[in-house]
């Protein structure tokens, strides 16, 4: 049985090594820190979360990192567990307590039998006589391995903006402005149905702040950042702002679902707050990622009704992401093809999340524990979540445009639903009936898949 090296002690190189030593494999986890830290994590906890403590939608029926989550259940995800085990009030969404979770996935690795861990960088790839290797350095990879890969590949490493949203201590929050309220009072995996603080902007205040952020001072590009593209998903609120002046209130700051108790009439707009930590004292402000220079962003977000008195515990920033060509580098099975006993794994294949980046943990962790045990697992049914993300990056996206995505169902396998007897055209499901229809069918797939053996070499 040959050994495996994660190197990375991430989200996904975390899932990817108790993975394989659930598997009965060797593991040797490599994690730089504490001896050499990113800009970004704090801690020298496994898994540290580094930015917000959301791992999104839990709906599975309706949602697809809903959907991934409870694949990441049923295969048994240590991270799943461990923030279940830590979850905070959120609404609709699966929030946790960041260090409860970090400490819990660490001390899971540490008291793991098959599981060495090591703390050091790692600045060059293993060779095939070293045994089976994955790479899950994320998007901060350290400079000597980044440049190891980029010799390896040939391709050069891809970089965009993340960008970072502030924290603020809930007791400088004016309770006299500001109201708990999910949007559509919807319940979440806590049971609780007003888990978020909403603060309330008529027109004049919206249209002024909006003003604020176009004209607020932001962080200058570096060379290399100039040509880069922001990731949509992930844009700086002041961009948004300068795409329109209606696109933060149908975006971030959009007042559906939610009524000011005290106000006669819905709001313009709404800011929400989402809990932060798990005494409750920390809430970040849901969307308000910025690349505005920090004294700006005190100044604006504080003539936001609510927040006159506002302490940030955090404010918001900017961050890089490297991340490897994969549709083009990388088998079905993760590995990369000019040299196969690597395997690449979590954000920097060019998924997006923290979920998306356990998730192919996951399965780096399964197919590499396969081989090690000198069989091959075949990689999961597309029309799962997790077979829709890693068909995506390891082929489904075009090698040419290739950016990091988030899951969704636009990954997924169409319904087959046979032909229309009456007109012989081909029958559609719409809207939500086609989410639950997929996600339904994912499930039955991914009991199957997990049901199967390795097939032996
Ligand atoms: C600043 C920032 C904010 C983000 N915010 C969010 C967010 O709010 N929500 C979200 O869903 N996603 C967010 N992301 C994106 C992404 O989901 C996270 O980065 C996630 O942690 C990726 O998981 P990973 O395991 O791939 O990488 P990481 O969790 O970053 O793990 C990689 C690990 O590898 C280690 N490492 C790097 N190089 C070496 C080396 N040479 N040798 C040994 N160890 C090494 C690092 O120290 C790190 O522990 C953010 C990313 C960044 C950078």
């Amino acid at each position: 049985m040959r050994q495996i090296h994660v190197i990375g002690g991430g989200l996904a190189g975390s899932e990817a090594a108790f993975q394989a030593a659930e598997a009965g494999v060797k593991v040797i986890l490599h994690e730089m820190r504490p001896t050499r830290p990113t800009f970004a994590h704090q801690t020298e906890a496994l898994a540290e979360l580094v930015c917000s403590n959301s791992f999104r939608s839990d709906d599975w029926l309706n949602n697809a990192v809903g959907l991934l989550h409870e694949e990441m259940r049923r295969a048994g995800s240590l991270v799943m567990r461990a923030a279940d085990a830590h979850k905070l009030p959120a609404g609709g969404a699966l929030a946790v307590d960041r260090h409860g979770f970090s400490a819990a996935v660490t001390a899971a690795l540490q008291a793991h039998p098959n599981i060495a861990i090591r703390r050091e960088e790692i600045t060059r790839l293993p060779p095939p006589q070293d045994g089976l290797c994955i790479i899950a350095t994320g998007p901060l990879t350290s400079e000597a391995l980044g440049a190891a890969i980029l010799a390896a590949t040939g391709e050069d490493s891809l970089a965009f903006f993340d960008a970072i949203a502030p924290i603020v201590h809930r007791d400088s929050i004016d309770f006299d402005i500001a109201w708990m309220q999910s949007r559509y009072d919807k319940k979440g995996p806590g049971g609780g149905d007003a888990d978020y603080i909403n603060l309330p902007l008529d027109e004049q205040q919206y249209k002024d702040f909006v003003a604020a952020l176009i004209a607020g001072e932001k962080t200058d590009f570096k060379d290399w950042e100039k040509s880069t593209p922001y990731f949509e998903a992930c844009l700086p609120i002041e961009v948004m702002a300068e795409r329109g002046p209606e696109t933060l209130r149908f975006g971030p700051m959009k007042p559906v679902g939610l009524q000011d108790p005290r106000g006669e009439s819905r709001p313009y707009a709404v800011v929400q707050l989402r809990q932060d930590n798990a005494l409750g004292t920390l809430w970040n402000m849901v969307g308000f990622q910025t690349k505005l220079r920090h004294g700006e962003q005190s100044r604006i977000f504080r003539t936001i009704p609510g927040l006159e008195n506002a302490e940030f515990a955090r404010l918001g920033g900017l961050h890089r992401n490297t991340f490897i060509n994969s549709p083009r580098l990388l088998d079905r099975q993760l590995r990369l093809k000019s040299q196969p006993h690597l395997r690449f794994a979590g954000q920097v294949t060019g998924v997006e999340g923290y979920v998306e980046s356990a998730a192919i943990g996951l399965l780096a962790g399964r197919l590499a524990a396969a081989e090690a045990l000198g069989g091959e697992q075949a990689p999961p049914p597309p029309q799962t979540a997790f077979g829709a993300l890693l068909g995506h990056i390891t082929g489904g996206a075009d090698a040419k445009t290739f950016q990091p995505m988030n899951v969704n169902f636009g990954l997924f396998q169409d319904l087959e639903v046979g032909t229309n007897p009456r007109t012989g055209k081909p029958m559609k499901i719409k809207g939500g009936d086609r989410k639950q229809a997929m996600a339904r069918r994912a499930l039955a797939a991914l009991e199957d898949w997990l049901a199967k053996k390795p097939d032996p070499v």
